[in-house]
C-alpha cells in the first residue's frame, strides 16, 4: 500500500551511493582484457604449434584441429584456477533472449579424500545441459531433452568474478541432438560463414588475393534507463514485467530537451565508471556514455567488434549492467517502453563487413577503384534491405518493441534504406547510365577512372530512418533495448550473402562472357539501383506522407508483432535462409512459433499484474478517498453546512470506469487458454492489450484526483527525477 512508497521515498533521500572502484591510479589500460584467455595469454600459455593452429581457427575461418583442444583446455583450466575460478560453465544464448549457463565444478574427488582439477578437451568441446526448459518452438521432444553445446573458439573464453567464487565462461553454441540449432549463436556463425563466402568472390573480382575471413562487424548502441531501487521494488509491475503498466504523466516530461547530452548526474557516473571497469575485466572495449533523451535514460556504446563476439559481449554488459546497477542502489531497465509518454530504448546495431586487412568494406576509399567497390557492396545492402525487408522487421518484432516501434521516437515499421544526401545522389546518377557526375565534385564514370571521392563522414544524419548509411557502417535502428543482438546480425548477414551471391554470379558471367569488368560493374549498379531504388528514402520517416509514399512504393508496413513474424515462415524466406544453410525450414518453424510464445506469454504476465495491481492497490486507494470525501459531505451536512459534491463526483466517475474495466480485463483473461501459439497470441493482442489499455486510463485518471499520501505506487515525478 501508500506506506511501502512512503518508506520508499524516506530510502531513497537517505541512500548514500558507494565509493567507485577504480582504485587510485589503475590505468584502464592495465586491466584491460585482464580477465580473457586472450591471444596473448595463449601465445604465452600454449605449445607454439597448438597456438598457431588455434589462431588458425579464430583469424582464418580455419575448421579446429581436434587434436588441439585437450592442450588449449589444460592451459585455460590452469589460467582460470589461477584467477581464482572454481567452476567452469558454457555459456550459451537460448531463444529466451538471456543468456544461460550450467557451471560444473573443476574438481573432481579422486577416492583418498583429495579431489584433483580436470578439465579434459572433450569437456571445453561439448557439454551436454539438460535443456527441456528452453523454448525450442517444438524441435526437441520432450522424451529428448539432451541439448549439446559446443565451443565457439572464436570468442574468447573469460573468468566472470563473482564474491562467491568466479568462473570460467567458455562461449557455446547450442543445439538439438539432430543439430537444429536452438540458440542465437548458431546461425550467427552460420550467417558469417555464408556471407563471408560470397564477399570473398566479389573481391577476388576486384583484383584482390587470398582473401580470407570475411566477417560481419557490429557496435551495439545500448539505451537504458535507471531508478532508484528503492522505487523499482514498490513498483510490482517494473519487477515483474520491465515496464510501468500504470503510471500517469508527470508534469514536466522530456519537453524542455534539457537531459539529452546533459551532465551526467555524479551517482549515476560513478555507476558507468564502475560498470566500465568491470567491462574492460572483460576485455569489452565501452567507449561512448552519455544521457540519453528521457529523464533517467543514459546510454553505452562498445566499440564496433566482429559479429558473434559483439553480440557475446552484448549479452555480458547487459548482465553487468544490471549487477553493478544494483550494486548502486539502481535498477538498470532495458525494457523498450518502461515508462509512458517518454522515449523509449533503441539498440542500434551498426553494421559493416570486412576483415582485419581490408577493414570495413563499407568505407568509400579515397582512390576510385575502391570506390567502385564500395558502391557493389552498398548496392548489395540496399538490394537486400529492398527484397527482405519484412524479414529485417520480423527479426526486431517482440511485445515490448512493438511499444516503440513506429511510435514517432523509433524509426518506422517501414523497413528503407537512407543514404544522405551525396550518396543518394551518386545513385541517382547510376540509375539514370553511365556517365555522372557527383555533387560540385566534377565528373565521374563508374568505370574506375574518374570517380570522386566521396566523404567518409556525410554531414546529414537521419534519425528517423530505420536503415541509415553513416559514413563506414549502415546502422539498423530498429532493434529494441531488451533484444539480443543477434537476431538482426543474422537476418543482415544472410540477406547480404544472398545479394553478394547474386552480384558475384553476374559479374563472373558477363566478365566470362566477354564484357570488360569496369562496365560489368556500372551496368550491375544500374540494374540494382532501378530495380531496388524504391527502398531507397532520405526523407522524413516520421511524416504521414511517407506511410503513403511507401504503401504506393509497395514497401511493407508490418506495424505489430503480429503482422511481422509470418515474414519467418513465407516460401521466399523459407528458401532464403535454407540455401544459405543458416536455418532450415524446421528451424524456421521453430522460430515463429517461440516469436508467438513469446509475445502472447509478455502480454498474459502484463495483464496478470495490470489486474491484480488494479483490484489491490489502485481500486483500494480510489475507495478511501471516495469514502473521506464522501465522510466529509456527510460531516458537512450534519453540520448544516451547504456541501460541494463535486469532488466526489470526480472521483465516482473514473472509479466506475476502474471497476468496470478490470471486469473486463479479467474476463479476457479468464478467455485465455492452452491453445495453438498463433491463437494464443491473437487474443493476447486484440483482447488482452485493450483491456489493459481500459484498466490503465481509469486508473491514471484516478492518479491526478486521488490525494497524494492514499496513492500506493511511486510516480513518474519520482521515479524519473530523483537520479
Ligand atoms: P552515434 O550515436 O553517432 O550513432 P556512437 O558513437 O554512439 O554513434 O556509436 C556508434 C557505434 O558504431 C559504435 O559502437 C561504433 O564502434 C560503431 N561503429 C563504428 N564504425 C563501425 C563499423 N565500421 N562497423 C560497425 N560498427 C561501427
Ligand atoms: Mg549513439
Amino acid at each position: 500500500g501508500n506506506a511501502v512508497r512512503l518508506q520508499a521515498i524516506k530510502d531513497v533521500e537517505a541512500y548514500v551511493p558507494p565509493a567507485v572502484s577504480f582504485v587510485d591510479d589503475e590505468k584502464p589500460g592495465e586491466i584491460f582484457g585482464q580477465n580473457v584467455f586472450s591471444k596473448a595469454v595463449m601465445q604465452k600459455r600454449l605449445p607454439k604449434s597448438v597456438y598457431k593452429s588455434v589462431i588458425a581457427t579464430i583469424e582464418k575461418g580455419k575448421p579446429l584441429d581436434p587434436m588441439v583442444a585437450d592442450a588449449v583446455a589444460s592451459a585455460m583450466k590452469d589460467w582460470a584456477l589461477e584467477k581464482g575460478a572454481t567452476h567452469y560453465a558454457h555459456v550459451f544464448y537460448p531463444l529466451t533472449g538471456l543468456t544461460a549457463e550450467k557451471h560444473d565444478s573443476f574438481f573432481d574427488p579422486v577416492g583418498d579424500g583429495s579431489a584433483l582439477a580436470e578439465f579434459a578437451g572433450k569437456t571445453l568441446v561439448q557439454g551436454e545441459p539438460d535443456a527441456s526448459s528452453f523454448p525450442n518452438g517444438g524441435l526437441r521432444n520432450t522424451f529428448e531433452a539432451r541439448g549439446y553445446t559446443g565451443w565457439d573458439v572464436t570468442s574468447p573464453a573469460y573468468v566472470l568474478e563473482n564474491p562467491n567464487g568466479n568462473t570460467l565462461c567458455i562461449p557455446t553454441v547450442f543445439v538439438s541432438m539432430t543439430g537444429d540449432a536452438l540458440d542465437h549463436k548458431t546461425p550467427l556463425l552460420r550467417s558469417q560463414q555464408a556471407m563471408g563466402v560470397h564477399a570473398e568472390r566479389i573481391l577476388t573480382l576486384f583484383g584482390h588475393e587470398n582473401v580470407e575471413n570475411i566477417v560481419s562487424f557490429c557496435g551495439p548502441e545500448q539505451e537504458y534507463f535507471l531508478v532508484d531501487r528503492h522505487f523499482f521494488l514498490a513498483r510490482p509491475d517494473l519487477l515483474n514485467s520491465g515496464r510501468t503498466l500504470f503510471g500517469a504523466k508527470p508534469p514536466k516530461g522530456q519537453e524542455f530537451d534539457d537531459h539529452y547530452f546533459g551532465a551526467i548526474p555524479e551517482r549515476v557516473l560513478g555507476f558507468m565508471m564502475d560498470t566500465e571497469r568491470e567491462l574492460f575485466k572483460l576485455g569489452i572495449p565501452a567507449k561512448t556514455r552519455h544521457n540519453e533523451v528521457a529523464p533517467g535514460q543514459f546510454e553505452i556504446a562498445p566499440m564496433f567488434e566482429r559479429g558473434n563476439i559483439a553480440a557475446d559481449h552484448q549479452q555480458l554488459l547487459m548482465t553487468t549492467l544490471k549487477t553493478i546497477a544494483k550494486k548502486h542502489g539502481m535498477a538498470c531497465l532495458f525494457h523498450e517502453k518502461p515508462f509512458d509518454g517518454v522515449n523509449g530504448s533503441g539498440k542500434h546495431v551498426n553494421f559493416s563487413l570486412g576483415n582485419s586487412d581490408l577493414g570495413s568494406l563499407l568505407v568509400p576509399g579515397d582512390n576510385p577503384h575502391d570506390n567502385a567497390q564500395f558502391l557493389v557492396f552498398c548496392a548489395a545492402v540496399i538490394r537486400g534491405v529492398h527484397k527482405y525487408g519484412g524479414l529485417l522487421r520480423a527479426s526486431v518484432a517482440s511485445a515490448t518493441n512493438d511499444h516503440r516501434l513506429g511510435a514517432n521516437e523509433a524509426p518506422p515499421a517501414i523497413i528503407s534504406v537512407f543514404l544522405g544526401d551525396q550518396l543518394a545522389g551518386v545513385f541517382e546518377q547510376i540509375a539514370k547510365g553511365a556517365a555522372t557526375s557527383s555533387k560540385g565534385k566534377g565528373t565521374m564514370k563508374i568505370g574506375v577512372d574518374t570517380l570522386p571521392v566521396l566523404p567518409t563522414d556525410p554531414g546529414d544524419r537521419n534519425r528517423t530512418s530505420p536503415f541509415a548509411f553513416t559514413g563506414n557502417r549502415f546502422e539498423f535502428r530498429a532493434p529494441g533495448s531488451m533484444q539480443t543482438v543477434s537476431g538482426p546480425i543474422v537476418t543482415i548477414n544472410t540477406i547480404m550473402a544472398e545479394s553478394l551471391d547474386y552480384i558475384a554470379t553476374e559479374l563472373e558471367t558477363a566478365v566470362a562472357n566477354g564484357t570488360d569488368f569496369d562496365t560489368a560493374v556500372q551496368n550491375l549498379l544500374t540494374e540494382i539501383i532501378t530495380n531496388h531504388g524504391d527502398v531507397v528514402f532520405n526523407g522524413d520517416g516520421y511524416s504521414e506522407n511517407w506511410q503513403n509514399e511507401a504503401a504506393a512504393r509497395g514497401l511493407p508496413n508490418l506495424r505489430t508483432t503480429l503482422d511481422a513474424l509470418p515474414e519467418l515462415i513465407t516460401e521466399s524466406a523459407v528458401e532464403l535462409f535454407g540455401k544459405y544453410q543458416v536455418f532450415n525450414h524446421r528451424e524456421m518453424h521453430s522460430r515463429y512459433e517461440i516469436g508467438l510464445e513469446q509475445y502472447a506469454l509478455t502480454i498474459g504476465v502484463e495483464a496478470r499484474l495490470t489486474l491484480e495491481l488494479g483490484q489491490t492497490s489502485i481500486l483500494p486507494a480510489a475507495i478511501r478517498y471516495q469514502t473521506e470525501l464522501a465522510q466529509n459531505v456527510a460531516a458537512l451536512k450534519a453540520a448544516g453546512v451547504d456541501a460541494d459534491l463535486s469532488a466526489l463526483e470526480t472521483v465516482s466517475a473514473p472509479l466506475t470506469n476502474l471497476r468496470t474495466a478490470l471486469a473486463e480485463l479479467k474476463s479476457a483473461l479468464a478467455a485465455q487458454g492452452e491453445s495453438e501459439a498463433l491463437a494464443e497470441a491473437t487474443h493476447a493482442k486484440d483482447a488482452l492489450l485493450p483491456a489493459m489499455a481500459a484498466v490503465r486510463a481509469a486508473a491514471d485518471s484516478l492518479e491526478d484526483i486521488v490525494a497524494d499520501d492514499l496513492w500506493p505506487l511511486p510516480t513518474y515525478q519520482e521515479m524519473l527525477y530523483v537520479l
